[in-house]
């Protein structure tokens, strides 16, 4: 058995045979042959290997008329791979000696090797033999089990967990609950929109987990603790029923939780009422915001329209999504659109306007990107104010930097009303307007943009990577990477405090206000709304129920005096405990 820890980004157990993708990128269904089938596996393992290295010599010369012998020798050094005696002859060694089918000795024999290159310093010619390996494995198991390599993800009839290095949003977008049980990476970061995605689709997750994919091949029985961040290779019969048991035992627990607290109100103990809100990525997702007793919409990432789409999304498709979310959510709940929030980390390579950034985070991107790209963004705004006349439809401006840039998309929306009202069509002249605060230079000059909209919404996970400088989705500086930090902190009491004294309504919807540890600083603050994913409602509306806001405003008020992220997390634990002793740490 073999236990790792990670990023815990979505909560739940998960028990079931690996799919490893960036490998084979296959599932391994028969892993034993009987003794009489040890021939054929031998014979089948020789025909693959001789495929690959006609392959690779083929693809090497078209590659040497085009480029040169310099880069096409990669070819055929691979080709020499395959002919490689000791390499054949371990592979061979794994079926004899084993019994195994020739697609799982390929995966066991070469993981081994892959073991022995990874301990040495990268960039080293022997360091690089690492990725000829992945390569040779991937290149024999597709001509084994009859698929080609494409890079695309696999699919499977059967339920599994994904093992990866890293998995894109939207090759996250594009998991099927029903078969893909849990997953867990070696990259990625706690609020990296993979990590979203996870929780949205509610699949248990770990990321940043480090290197553990040689240690691992398709079919192994694994576990993922999303609760915990752990995954457990191999695990040994006590630990498999003991999280058997769990496993049972979570489908009852959240069930009964949600069910509970569904219908009593998100007051504190002294009566002030705070209004809990889902974020959601799907239209469906909205029926979870009300089941888990949320009052609406917070935060919709319309960018999960234009994921996985060879054009973008059009007027009528985006207005049937919002129509969607309104039929679940009825005439007076709120539904707040957040209008494109593509690049950078969000499906860059998805969109050719985001092709060729140097620097994502700070480059073209969300409204950044819109304000270049009209007609993309008036075709959004347009089904915005198609859809404001059937619902409480609310529009919000992401990532927005200067208030120039808020002006020129409120200035947009006005040209749009123009349009519509000429067209003869129905909207609502006073939608309300409302702007992310996800850069420290918005928090800054948050006296000015409240003169200018109806809300903030407080984009934390945003907030946090822009004012520490730590990428979201790193997880090399996600020590750095801390909501509880105080500069982060003093941000956000600035917002509230601008808002406050403005009249402006202001909610947070990064994944802090998904954590129950945060919920009393964030009321402490004078933050009287939430927005986070569905799931978690329930368990922050406990902990609004266990304190007063007169404990709240010492909770922050303290924590606002501490130095370090470490110490206000601390702190903010200590204070958790004492509220919710109920809760688990
Ligand atoms: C945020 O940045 O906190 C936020 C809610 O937006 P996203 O996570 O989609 O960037
Ligand atoms: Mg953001």
């Amino acid at each position: 058995m073999h236990i790792q820890r990670g990023i815990a980004v979505s909560p739940g157990v998960a028990i079931g045979p690996a799919l490893v993708l960036d490998t084979e990128g296959v599932v391994i269904a028969h892993r034993n042959v009987g003794p009489d089938g040890v021939e054929a596996e031998v014979r089948r393992l020789a025909v693959a290997l001789t495929a690959a290295a006609e392959d690779a010599q083929d693809r090497g010369r078209v590659l040497a008329q085009r480029l040169g012998g310099g880069v096409a020798g990669i070819l055929f050094a691979h080709s020499s791979l395959y002919a490689d005696s000791a390499i054949r002859r371990d592979i061979e060694a794994h079926i004899r000696g084993q019994l195994y089918t020739a697609e799982y000795a390929v995966s066991r024999s070469l993981r081994n090797f892959i073991k022995l290159f990874e301990a040495l310093p990268a960039d080293t010619h022997l360091a690089r033999m690492r990725a000829d390996l992945l390569d040779m494995e991937k290149q024999v198991l597709g001509r084994l089990l009859g698929v080609t390599p494409t890079g695309q993800l696999p699919l499977s009839a059967e339920p599994v967990i994904v093992l990866a290095s890293d998995l894109t949003p939207s090759e996250t977008a594009g998991l099927d609950p029903n078969t893909v049980h849990a997953f867990a990476t070696e990259s990625g970061g706690p609020t990296s929109h993979t990590a979203i995605m996870a929780d949205a689709l509610g699949i248990p997750a770990v990321v940043g987990l480090g290197r553990f994919l040689s240690d691992v091949s398709g079919g192994d029985r694994v576990i993922v603790d999303g609760t915990q961040g752990l995954l457990i290779l191999d695990p040994d019969p006590p630990t498999l029923a003991r999280y058997e048991a769990a496993r049972r035992s979570q489908v009852t627990d959240s069930g009964l939780v949600a069910v509970t607290l569904k219908d009593v109100p998100a007051v504190t103990l002294d009566g002030v009422s705070v209004r809990l809100l889902g974020n959601i990525e799907f239209p469906p997702e909205a029926r979870g915001c009300i089941d888990y007793g949320g009052d609406g919409v917070g935060l919709y990432r319309t960018e999960f329209l234009y994921v996985n789409k060879v054009t973008d999304p059009t007027e009528e498709e985006h207005f049937a999504a919002y129509r969607a979310v309104l039929k679940e959510l009825g005439p007076d709940r709120p539904m707040v659109i957040r209008t494109l929030d593509i690049g950078a980390d969000k499906f860059s390579g998805a969109s050719e306007l985001l092709a060729g950034e140097k620097n994502p985070f700070l480059g073209l991107r969300s409204v950044r990107l819109c304000l270049k790209n009209l007609d993309l963004f008036k075709t959004q705004l347009r089904a915005i104010l198609r859809a404001s006349v059937f619902g409480d439809v609310r529009v919000m401006f992401p990532m927005v930097s200067t208030v120039t840039e808020l002006r020129q998309c409120k200035a947009l929306l006005r040209d749009v009303c123009e349009e519509l009202e000429e067209a003869g069509e129905r909207f609502n002249p006073d939608l309300p307007v409302g702007t992310m605060i996800e850069v420290p230079s918005a928090a800054l000059m948050a006296d000015v943009l409240a003169r200018e909209v109806d809300f903030f919404s407080i984009g934390t996970n945003d907030l946090v990577q822009y004012t520490l400088a730590a990428d979201r989705n790193n997880e090399m500086v996600a020590g750095l990477y801390n909501p509880a930090d105080p500069a982060v902190l003093k941000l956000m009491k600035m917002v509230v405090d601008a808002a406050t004294r403005h009249g402006t309504d202001v909610n947070v919807c990064g994944e802090m206000s998904g954590e129950p540890l945060f919920v009393p600083l964030l009321l402490g603050l004078g933050l009287r709304q939430l927005s986070a994913t569905p799931r978690k409602l329930p368990d922050i509306k406990r902990t609004i129920r266990s304190l007063t806001v007169a404990d709240a405003e010492r909770v922050a008020a303290e924590a606002l005096r501490l130095d370090t992220a470490q110490e206000v997390g601390r702190y903010l634990r200590e204070q958790h405990r004492r509220i919710r002793p109920d809760a688990a740490d």
